[in-house]
């Protein structure tokens, strides 16, 4: 039986809240990964058992086979199957799964319940004028990207929207994995036509299939991913044949499926894939949805897209955990990440579509950051905040230290490529590899710091650490070379923790307390921002000591 995990719990207690309240028309959106089928197949359970009739609506062979392999884990085995060449024919079933074009031809099933699996595509004429014929019934739609290609919304046919849990959540929790993304060359799209809210497939193919880009892939996979098990998604199916032969011509196994590919050909390829006698399987947008190969490791993006979704759809491909598997990668040769935002951030739904979407949405591609050195894509997050150094140190410039220091670039932080670790010193703007070390603050606390080996440029890190009992009252030694000064463009509580330092110093040398640093710095700041700034057992310690 099937062990639902608590989210999924939490959702279908939710959809059938809803439904108990009379809501017609709902959402279920979950992040592929996540296990919408799963959820469903718990809410055809419940359904069932209180003699409610179900029909689920998909329209792909491998969404229906995962639903019915899901209803059995989920004990519902009275069910029949609607789709030309399936034998699990049973009309007589409460649950119907029917494949949308074949049901379109045969006599319809009744329905309490209807389910549209990827339900992004239930705006279209299919499913409109099948859910006509089921004025009375509930429908439930699932999906991971609720909306429509051009970014419209689905509100017209849902009222009600249930976020089931968040990609950043399922990541923390082990049950997705955060693939690092690496940014590739890829065409220029600017001449490219947009035909219903994507690239005009013909002339996307023109531009990407051109020999070098081809090159490119192969040669980004073999300097990031050698070795990796992939799925490739490429712009068309000569494209996907090309890269495909382009990975054989360097000695690696690969092979490409497409529409036009025998199914017992396909599956044939599938099994060495999965194998592992064939490396990498370039594709036409066949590996997208429904597909379980939960062990691959890279995903090359040949394939732009305007669409989200899709762009989801394939990374979603690799974001799945298995055994022994430690990471992910996705390869972007289309400029997808920059586009869309990496496949990790947490991104906010509407029913209403993209336009609300985006004043929700926190987090998008647009501040990426492409690391010089090994390509990866990054959100930039500031964690080293340059120093300007000491005396002992200002000799160790060239021209003065402050001289430098003006010339230097108006963001004042650094940060290091997750991937790669190097950093580029905003000094200097020499590359190099930050290993910080350790110093001591005032003896209760100590900070990270590094600096620049070309031009000796001082950083220092935003999080002090504490070191001693916090009990402890006499002011510990501290020399000048132990504090340094830090520009004001500085996060406020670099700048309060560096005057906290430069007061105990002070107080030292007048042999005062160091409460009397803690009260010069409460004239000037809130409690709540000292609290935040200095060592976390200051703010109430210091009360006392006052
Ligand atoms: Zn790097
Ligand atoms: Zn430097």
């Amino acid at each position: 039986m099937i062990q639902f995990r608590d989210y999924q719990e939490t959702a279908i207690d939710a959809a059938r809240s809803l439904i108990g309240r009379g809501t017609k028309r709902i959402m279920i959106n979950a992040p592929t990964g996540a296990g919408k089928t799963v959820i469903a197949a718990g809410i055809v359970q419940r359904a069932v058992s209180k003699g409610k009739t179900v029909l689920f609506l998909a329209h792909r062979r491998e969404l229906i086979d995962q639903t019915v392999n899901k209803l059995v884990d989920a004990g519902v085995l009275n069910f029949g199957v609607v789709m030309a060449g399936n034998r699990l024919n049973n009309a007589s079933a409460p649950v119907q799964v029917a494949s949308i074009q074949t049901l379109i031809r045969r006599e319809l099933p009744p329905a309490d319940l209807v389910i549209i699996d990827e339900a992004h595509r239930s705006a279209s004429r299919s499913y409109i004028s099948m859910l006509a014929n089921y004025p009375r019934a509930v429908v439930l739609g699932l999906s991971a990207t609720p909306e429509r290609l051009d970014g419209k919304g689905l509100d017209d046919i849902f009222s009600d929207m249930i976020v089931v849990e968040t990609v950043p959540n399922l990541i923390e929790r082990g049950y997705l994995i955060k693939p690092d993304c690496y940014a590739g060359p890829t065409a220029d799209l600017t001449g490219v036509r947009i035909k219903r809210g994507d690239y005009d497939e013909q002339q996307l193919a023109e531009a990407m299939d051109k020999p070098k880009l081809v090159g490119d892939i192969v040669a980004t996979w073999t300097r990031l991913a050698k070795g990796r098990q992939t799925v490739a998604f490429a712009s068309s199916v000569a494209h996907a044949d090309h890269i495909a032969a382009e990975f054989r011509a360097a000695g690696v196994s690969a092979a490409m499926v497409s529409g036009e590919t025998k199914k017992t050909e396909r599956e044939a390829v599938i099994a060495d894939w999965k194998a592992g006698h064939i490396q990498v399987v370039a594709n036409a947008m066949i590996f997208t949805e429904g597909f379980d190969y939960p062990e691959l490791e890279a995903c090359i993006l040949a394939r732009p897209t305007k669409s989200v979704s899709l762009f989801l759809q394939c990374v979603g491909r690799i974001m799945r955990p298995a055994q022994g598997k430690a990471d992910a990668m996705v390869l972007d040769h289309a400029g997808c990440c920059q586009m869309h935002g990496p496949p990790h951030i947490d991104r906010a739904w509407a029913l209403e579509g993209m336009a609300a979407k985006r004043k929700k949405d926190k987090d998008d591609g647009a501040d990426l950051r492409e690391c010089e050195t090994c390509s990866m894509l990054y959100a930039p997050a500031p964690k080293l905040w340059l120093a300007e150094t000491q005396p002992r140190l200002r000799d160790a410039f060239t021209g003065s230290a402050s001289e430098i220091l003006r010339g230097a670039t108006k963001r004042r932080a650094m940060d290091a490529c997750p991937g790669c670790g190097s950093a580029d010193c905003i000094v200097c703007g020499s590359t190099f590899h930050p290993k910080t070390a350790q110093r001591d603050i005032d003896g209760i606390a100590r900070e990270s710091f590094t600096f620049c080996p070309q031009c000796m440029a001082h950083y220092v890190d935003e999080t002090p650490h504490m070191i001693t009992d916090p009990t402890e009252t006499a002011i510990p030694e501290c020399t000048d070379e132990d504090l340094v000064r830090i520009g004001d463009e500085a996060p406020i509580n670099v700048v309060v923790l560096n005057e906290y330092k430069r007061l105990i110093n002070e107080a030292r040398k007048a042999g005062r307390k160091r409460g009397w640093a803690y009260w010069r710095l409460r004239e000037r700041y809130d409690e709540d921002v000292l609290r935040a700034a200095l060592p976390r057992h200051t703010g109430g310690w210091w009360k006392g000591q006052a």
